[in-house]
């Protein structure tokens, strides 16, 4: 077995692992295999070892990869920041986006999706650590953004993403997942029909299956180091 088909196998079970702790089935946890900054080579390679779902951070590179390697059954995620001028191209080749904070780039997406293609799966990114540097909609502007993407017709609001501040510990690292889970059942509690919670990295993914993770996305532990 090379490394990466070594590192999926050990992720997978670890996922197995803490879901069987956290009384729940591993089938609803989907694995996300964070390839920014890796080669295609490695992409080639964890689709060989049986993973259909890839993330990417940057259009651009992502694009080329996806244009390059596009096998039936995978799937990309976009979940880097989006610029305007980069949503007509994500909107024609990405799956899901779990990185939408404003409703003009959800406008976008929506309309520029196209038609022969099924809804674009989206996710609201929350700044859930609340740091002014970082991406994501503040949980107060959260319900009326969440209500406002679920009437946009090229779209399916599916759930929520963050990436909380590190911190040490797996009790610190769950509070801010806690939070996000917490936000997720007001809007279902409103009537939205949203399913999805993805959060959890290389560093937090126990803190996050915890607290109810239903993707994770991960680099590190499958890839190795980023160039
Ligand atoms: C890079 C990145 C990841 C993966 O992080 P690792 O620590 O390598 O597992 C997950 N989510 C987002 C949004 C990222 O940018």
């Amino acid at each position: 077995m090379t490394n990466i088909a070594e590192n999926l196998t050990r992720v997978r079970a670890e996922i197995a692992r803490l879901a069987a702790s956290a009384g729940r089935e591993d089938a609803n946890i989907r694995l996300i295999a964070v390839s920014k900054r890796q080669p295609l080579a490695a992409i080639r390679e964890a689709w060989e070892a049986g993973q259909r779902d890839f993330g990417e951070n940057y259009a651009q590179e992502g694009l080329e990869k996806l244009e390059a390697f596009h096998p039936e059954g995978i799937r990309w995620h976009f979940i880097g920041p989006i610029q305007s001028n980069k949503t007509r191209q994500i909107a024609a080749h990405f799956d899901w986006v779990h990185s939408v904070d404003r409703l003009k780039i959800a406008e976008r997406l929506s309309a520029q999706r196209p038609p022969a293609m099924p809804p674009l799966a989206i996710c609201l990114q929350v700044n859930i650590s609340g740091e002014a540097s970082k991406s994501g909609v503040a949980p107060e502007a959260l319900a009326p953004l969440a209500h406002a993407v679920a009437r946009l017709p090229g779209l399916r609001l599916r759930g929520l993403m963050a990436l909380p501040a590190p911190v040490t510990g797996v009790e610190a690292q769950r509070a801010a997942f806690a939070r996000l889970r917490s936000l997720l059942n007001g809007l279902r509690e409103d009537g939205l029909e949203m399913d999805a919670l993805s959060m959890g990295t290389s560093t937090d993914m126990e803190a996050a299956i915890m607290e109810g993770a239903t993707m994770v996305r991960i680099g590190t532990a499958v890839f190795g180091r980023r160039r």
